[in-house]
């Protein structure tokens, strides 16, 4: 039976499905002037659940026009730095109350899991939130000693000031639409910005309901706006010349393409990319707790999460008990809905993407790898592929070079630990890695030898808003979290008085 918190976050998110959903622009939802629509569907039946504006250039440019105007008359950045640590603050509280139901529509429109929704889409989003809030009061230049020469017994101070960039667009992939949508508003909003979000055209619910709770919470017209659409609208957005900054996260070849429409107006930007993250287990590894580490590291989210460890190199005198403690589990892991807690693998979130998973699957059958668990979709509605292991992969197979984003783990074995750190650093990816080991020694050694943004040590996937996030090589440009992703929402101003 249903309890009655759950049963009022449903009628929540079905009074809001039931809307006219539209843009949403200084404060309010506004009509598009593309006429266009996007149908959003249920990744765990197939079925239409809404439809959102398809914004074109125009529907842009008026949503760019809003943050601007928000911008240039300070209605944010003018505030006491308090009072917009006291709104974001503010805004921590309304997501929590609205928690439930904001986890219960995230999980009808993605299709992941109600408890990964509740603890990290919504948990973890609102702890990150308050975590940024505080940047708001902390933002600060330096004095700075300098040796200008002339004119001659001239007498200087310089100091430099952090000053908001101006109009930020922050465009989202779809695999966790309202965390990802948050990690770029709210330290932008903390160092005075304005945001123009843009979700991903399968997902992009929660942020419209996110605009509305942050007008809630206090925050002005104008301040955040959000435009649906696909490509043509992202598009726009990269392209539009008042954008201060670009902070995107998605696939490598369309970040390329933003890095490219960026530089035509030399506007900032940082890009969080793809990732093939590799996972490596010394000889002294403790087995169990490496299986239950790749398990969640690389089936969380059904593999739809850019850090997801997907290569696995072990060594070989723990290879053939690690591969049968993974495919063992993965075999019995339940398939089903994300509103059943006790399904493990949910939907991918599209048709579309069901099948790009299903083609890199065959690829790796067509080379006669050998599948220990899963290889393959499940039949009937709803978008889902059974938790795959495939072991004794050549270093060099495409199931090992390709990014998947889906449910599937490679594994293969290795005898020197600098042939596994070798190729582990194979790859044009950079995202994140994993070592497994509790030899002191080796670790320290290799964590600095790993070509990754970030490396854990026995822990594969944990993230933290005070620990930086993002890629090297092709994984992307620029870190999220911490004190540098609110800097990167500034610039640096020097100022240099004689005196
Ligand atoms: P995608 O690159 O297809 O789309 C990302 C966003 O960009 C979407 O909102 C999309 O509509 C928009 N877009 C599409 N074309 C555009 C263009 N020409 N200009 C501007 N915007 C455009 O990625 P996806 O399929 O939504 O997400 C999956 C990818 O995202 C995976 O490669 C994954 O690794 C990556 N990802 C990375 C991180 C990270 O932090 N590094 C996190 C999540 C996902």
């Amino acid at each position: 039976m249903t309890n009655p918190a759950t049963q009022a976050a449903r009628a929540a998110f079905k009074q809001f499905l039931d809307r006219d959903l539209g843009l949403f622009v200084n404060g309010g939802p506004q009509r598009a002037h593309s006429g266009r629509w996007l149908d959003v569907f249920n990744p765990a039946t197939g079925e239409p659940i809404a439809r959102v504006p398809d914004a074109d250039s125009v529907d842009v440019d008026r949503a760019v026009a809003s943050a601007h105007e928000a911008f240039e008359q300070r209605r944010w950045s003018g505030l006491r730095p308090a009072d917009r640590e006291r709104i974001l603050l503010q805004l921590a509280d309304v997501l929590e109350r609205h928690g439930e139901e904001l986890a219960q529509l995230e999980t009808l429109n993605q299709g992941k899991s109600i408890n990964v929704a509740r603890a990290i889409e919504v948990g973890a989003t609102v702890e990150y939130v308050r975590y940024m809030a505080g940047w708001a009061t902390k933002i600060h230049g330096e004095t700075l000693d300098v040796s200008i020469p002339f004119p001659p017994g001239a007498k200087y101070t310089a100091f430099t000031r952090k000053e908001p960039v101006g109009v930020v667009a922050g465009i989202v992939p779809w695999n966790f639409p309202l965390m990802i949508a948050v990690w770029k508003l709210i330290p932008a909003l903390a160092a005075g910005c304005t945001v123009v979000i843009k979700p991903s055209p399968e997902t992009p619910l929660t942020a419209l309901r996110l605009a509305e709770l942050a007008i809630e919470a206090g925050i002005p017209p104008g301040v955040f706006n959000v435009v649906t659409g696909g490509r043509e609208c992202g598009a726009a957005l990269a392209a539009h010349p008042r954008i201060a900054k670009i902070s995107f996260t998605g696939s490598t070849p369309t970040g390329k393409l933003v890095g490219a429409a960026a530089l035509q107006n030399l506007t900032r930007f940082s890009l969080e990319l793809g990732g093939k993250n590799p996972a490596v287990m010394l000889a002294d590894v403790d087995v169990d707790q490496a299986i239950q580490g790749v398990l969640a590291g690389g089936f969380l989210n059904q593999g739809q999460v850019c850090a997801a460890v997907s290569r696995v190199y072990v060594h070989r005198s723990q290879y053939r008990r690690i591969a049968d403690g993974l495919a063992d589990i993965a075999l019995q892991m339940k398939i089903g809905p994300g509103c059943d807690p006790d399904a493990q693998i949910n939907p991918l979130v599209s048709a579309a993407h069901r099948e790009r998973v299903e083609r890199h699957i065959a690829v790796a059958k067509e080379a006669g790898l050998r599948f220990l668990a899963g290889g393959a979709a499940v039949e009937g509605p709803g978008f889902y592929v059974r938790p795959t292991v495939i072991a004794d992969v050549p270093p060099d197979a495409a199931i090992i070079r390709d990014e998947v984003f889906g449910p599937v783990i490679a594994l293969v074995p290795f005898d020197d630990p600098q042939d596994a750190l070798r190729l582990a650093n194979a790859s044009p990816y950079g995202l994140a890695a994993s070592l497994w080991t509790n030899d002191l020694r080796a670790a320290m050694n290799m964590v600095r030898e790993i070509d990754a943004g970030t490396v854990w040590v026995n822990a594969h996937v944990p993230l933290d808003p005070n620990m930086p996030f993002g890629g090297m090589k092709q994984s992307g440009m620029g870190r999220e979290f911490g004190k540098g992703a609110v800097e990167s929402f500034t610039e640096t101003k020097s100022i240099c008085i004689a005196h």
